[in-house]
C-alpha cells in the first residue's frame, strides 16, 4: 500500500481511503460486528484512512476499530455553516468515534466561492478548533469544479474531496478537464486531496480497470475513497491498490453485485428528494411517487437526507 502526505498537514494517509457511507444506514446498515471487522480487515491490509460525515451515522463502526488502530485517519464533514453548527457536529464526531481530536473535518457541497462565504463562520471557528488540537486539518466536499477551483484559493482550506473519475459522472458544472484543472491548481497550492466517487457510484464498476487505472495514475490526488460494505471489495480494492492482478472469481465477485436506489411505495411525491438531487436524476410519475433514473444516479445518497418519510434506500 502506497502512503502519501495529503496537501501540507504533515500527515501520511494510505492511496486507498475507506469509503463508509455504503456501509451505514444511508446504504447497507450492517450491524456493527459486520462493519466494524469490514474497516479492520483494510486495517489489517495497511489502509489507515477512513471517510465519514456527520450524516453517515458511521461513527459507532469506526470507534469499534480505533480502540485497535488508534492512529487511523479519521475525515468527518458536516453541513455547518456558523458556529453552533460547527461546535455541535465536531463535538458528535469527537464523541463517536471516542477520541479528543478528528484529523479532519469538511464542510459538504461546497459549490463555488459564494457557498464558502456563506459558511465562512463555520470555517473561523474550525480554524480556532485546530488551533487547539481538536482537528488537525479543514476542508470541503464539492462536485463542482467551482468548488475546487474556491477553496484551492483559501489559506484556511487544507483538504479538498472532489468527485472525480474518468467520465467525468457526476461533475455539476463542468468537463472532466475543468476537474481536472482545478484540482491539479488546488494540489500545486498545496491542497490535499482525496477523491471521491472514482467508481462513479457504481456506474464503472464493468469497467473497473479503466476506472482505477485513470485514478491511480491521476498525479494530483493523494488518496482515493472507495466505499465498501462486503469482505470481497475489500480484499479486491487492496489487491487492486498494492497492484497485483484480480482473479476471475474477484472480477465475478464486483461485477454480480449491483447498488441500486429503490423508493418504497409509502412515498408521498412530496419532491423534496427531486429538488435536493444535483444530477437530476429524480423526478415524480405518474402515480405521483418518486422515481429515479438510474443513469443519471450516482448513488450520493444526499436525497435520502431530506425525507422525511425514510422512502430512499440504496441497497
Ligand atoms: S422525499 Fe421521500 S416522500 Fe418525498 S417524493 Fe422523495 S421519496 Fe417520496
Ligand atoms: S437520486 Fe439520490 S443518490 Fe442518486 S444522484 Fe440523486 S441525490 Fe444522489
Amino acid at each position: 500500500m502506497e502512503y502519501n502526505e495529503i496537501g501540507r498537514t504533515g500527515i501520511k494517509v494510505s492511496q486507498l481511503c475507506f469509503g463508509s457511507l455504503t456501509m451505514g444506514p444511508l446504504q447497507k446498515n450492517l450491524p456493527l460486528r459486520e462493519g466494524a471487522d469490514l474497516i479492520r480487515r483494510a486495517a489489517e491490509q495497511g489502509v489507515n484512512f477512513i471517510d465519514t460525515a456527520d450524516l453517515y451515522d458511521t461513527y459507532p463502526y469506526i470507534s469499534e476499530v480505533l480502540n485497535e488502530y488508534p492512529d487511523m485517519i479519521v475525515s468527518s464533514k458536516s453541513y455547518a455553516y456558523d458556529q453552533r453548527t460547527a461546535e455541535d457536529t465536531l463535538n458528535r464526531s469527537l464523541k463517536g468515534i471516542g477520541r479528543d481530536y478528528i484529523d479532519f473535518f469538511l464542510l459538504h457541497e461546497q459549490e463555488g466561492s459564494l457557498t464558502l462565504k456563506g459558511h465562512w463562520e463555520a470555517i473561523e471557528y474550525l480554524g480556532k478548533c485546530k488551533e487547539k488540537g481538536l482537528v488537525r486539518g479543514i476542508g470541503i466536499s464539492t462536485h463542482y469544479v467551482a468548488g475546487v477551483k474556491a477553496a484551492a484559493l483559501i489559506p484556511e482550506i487544507d483538504i479538498i474531496h472532489p468527485i472525480i473519475n474518468y467520465r467525468g459522472l457526476g461533475i455539476v458544472d463542468g468537463t472532466l478537464e475543468d476537474m481536472e484543472q482545478a484540482i491539479s491548481l488546488a494540489w500545486h497550492n498545496g491542497k490535499g486531496i482525496y477523491a471521491m466517487k472514482a467508481l462513479g457510484g457504481g456506474h464503472l464498476i464493468p469497467h473497473l480497470h479503466k476506472a482505477f487505472d485513470y485514478i491511480l495514475n491521476f498525479p494530483y490526488v493523494d488518496s482515493i475513497a472507495v466505499g465498501m460494505q462486503r469482505i470481497e471489495e475489500v480484499e479486491t480494492n487492496v489487491k487492486i491498490f498494492n497492484g497485483k492482478a484480480l482473479s476471475k472469481e474477484d472480477l465475478e465477485s464486483l461485477m454480480d453485485y449491483k447498488r441500486k436506489l429503490f423508493i418504497q411505495d409509502w412515498c408521498t411525491g412530496c419532491a423534496r428528494c427531486v429538488r435536493r438531487c444535483q444530477q437530476e436524476a429524480l423526478s415524480i410519475g405518474e402515480d405521483q411517487m418518486a422515481q429515479v433514473d438510474p443513469k443519471k444516479c450516482i448513488l450520493c445518497g444526499y436525497c435520502g437526507t431530506v425525507c422525511r418519510e425514510l422512502a430512499i434506500k440504496v441497497i
